[in-house]
């Protein structure tokens, strides 16, 4: 059952038109990331969402009421934002319990959230300690729980992760997570971060100047992008411009029969693109000759750079300590499967 539902959303700031008829009903529990790049817009519905912006036009509901013309206070909304935005002034747990005393919870009750607050975040012995004696990623958790205490029916996180460092944001992206679980909280988390969109959510918006592009799970949107845009936005991807004869395609002269889970084109010319872990090295059902352009070394991962019918393409293998990477020019083959083709019409 829809618990927030964003209907019709349009956002103009004067002649700038940056959401674009925006719909997104979500399940009670459920964790949505809004994902593109700088000024698609996930921003401003966010704001709207918690009632900091209004719509040019549409609506915003939770629980079946319609809180379009609410002001943020009146919303029941936690909030996260990207810089830390503790009072410097107050202690973690004075911090924590900012929202209570404004709806003016009895102190005992106070104190007792404000505790359970702090042990949800894995910080229990530090209500006593002011921001500046934090660190980032623990600011930010604190942030997390000032935004729960109130117990939001709803909670929004704004880039919460892209101003720590790269280790912190690995851990916190799975603390979120789990805390979000556990309290069973419906979340809209936006992000121009693939990976944390991808590794985070139930559901991943991706938007493209003020429309959502596609919307799915991330192994959909990842697996099977709707649009060119998704598909080279979300993840790395090679592409290929084919002919279509209307039985299958050809790829660099390649004939590649169609199954029928890929939707055939009519015919014509099309791109067709592929993950660099649909590749392999050697032969396959579909073989193509390559040169060794580029080896990358990722840890797990061996990427490598590979010319392929003019286009330089990626292709992931696992890394084996018995097996080297092939030398920098030589002449090898490349296979692939015509089911992970993903053939792109917008
Ligand atoms: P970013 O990741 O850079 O924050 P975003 O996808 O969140 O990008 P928004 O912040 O929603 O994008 O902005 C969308 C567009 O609306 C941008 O072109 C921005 O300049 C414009 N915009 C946002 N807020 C205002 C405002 N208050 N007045 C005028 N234009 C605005």
């Amino acid at each position: 059952m829809t618990f927030l539902s964003i209907s019709h959303l349009e956002k103009s700031f004067g002649a700038n038109r940056v959401v674009k008829d925006f719909n997104l009903p979500i399940e009670k529990g459920e964790f949505v990331s809004l994902l593109g790049p700088s000024g698609c817009g996930k921003t401003t519905v966010l704001r709207i969402v918690a009632g900091f912006e209004s719509p040019s036009s549409g609506s915003v509901t939770i629980d079946g009421q319609d809180v379009t013309g609410l002001r943020p206070n009146d919303r029941n909304i936690g909030m996260v934002f990207q810089a830390y935005a503790l009072f410097p002034n107050l202690t973690v747990a004075q911090n924590v319990a900012f929202g209570l005393k404004v709806k003016g919870v009895a102190k005992a009750e106070a104190e007792a959230r404000v505790a359970e607050m702090l042990r949800l975040i894995g910080l229990p012995d530090l209500g006593g300690r002011y921001p500046y004696q934090l660190s980032g990623g623990q600011q930010q958790r604190v942030a997390l729980a000032r935004a729960l205490a109130v117990r939001p029916r709803v909670l929004l996180l704004d880039e919460p992760l892209s101003a720590l460092d790269a280790k912190i944001r690995v851990s916190l992206r799975s603390e979120i997570r789990e805390i979000q679980r556990e309290l069973g909280i419906t979340t809209v988390f936006v992000t121009h971060d693939q990976e944390e969109a991808l590794s985070m959510s139930d559901r991943v918006v991706v938007m493209n100047g003020g429309i959502a592009e596609q919307v799915g799970t991330p192994f959909e949107v990842y697996n099977r992008p709707t649009t060119r845009f998704v598909a080279t936005f979300v993840g790395t991807l090679n592409l290929f411009e084919a002919e279509a004869d209307g039985q299958g395609l050809r790829i660099a002269g390649v004939p590649v029969r169609l199954p029928e889970a890929v939707e055939a084109a009519r015919g014509g010319r099309l791109s067709v693109a592929l993950r660099p872990e649909s590749l392999h090295l050697g032969g396959g059902e579909v073989t193509l000759p390559a040169t060794v352009e580029a080896v990358e070394f990722l840890g797990s991962i061996l990427r490598l750079r590979l010319r392929v019918a003019g286009v330089l393409v990626a292709l992931d293998t696992f890394n084996r300590a018995d097996a080297p990477p092939p030398a920098l020019g030589r002449a090898v083959e490349v296979g692939f499967s015509a089911r992970d083709l993903v053939v792109l019409n917008g």
